[in-house]
């Protein structure tokens, strides 16, 4: 049985099994991870996998789930951020679109 040994920030050196792991390989690298809950302080310790750290895990039977992040995600963002007033006031606004299109669609006479 493959055992893996990694650490925890607060119990120190751990060894597990590759079940007992999870490793989320992300479309931008820099956010793949691999995660464990440590059998000693309960705690989910999270630490970033580069390639090797992956190939490592995954060479050791630790399945690798694949995450994509949508390109829109990644875009730059400038302005303002929206506020929940500016979300309250789109739902409302949805309304009249309802509202408008009801005028604007015949009705069928039965
Ligand atoms: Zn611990």
């Amino acid at each position: 049985m493959t055992t893996i040994k990694t650490s925890c920030p607060v119990c120190g050196d751990v060894e597990l099994t590759p079940e007992q792991m999870r490793l989320v390989v992300c479309s931008k690298s820099d956010w793949s991870y691999y995660s464990f809950n440590c059998g000693t302080c309960r705690d989910e310790v999270r630490k970033p996998a580069d390639e090797e750290v992956v190939s490592l895990l995954t060479s050791g039977g630790v399945r690798a789930e694949r995450w994509v992040i949508p390109a829109e995600a990644l875009e730059d963002h400038t302005g303002i951020a929206i506020t929940y007033d500016d979300v309250l006031d789109f739902a409302l606004g949805l309304d009249r679109v309802d509202l408008l299109a009801a005028m604007i669609i015949p009705r069928v006479e039965a």
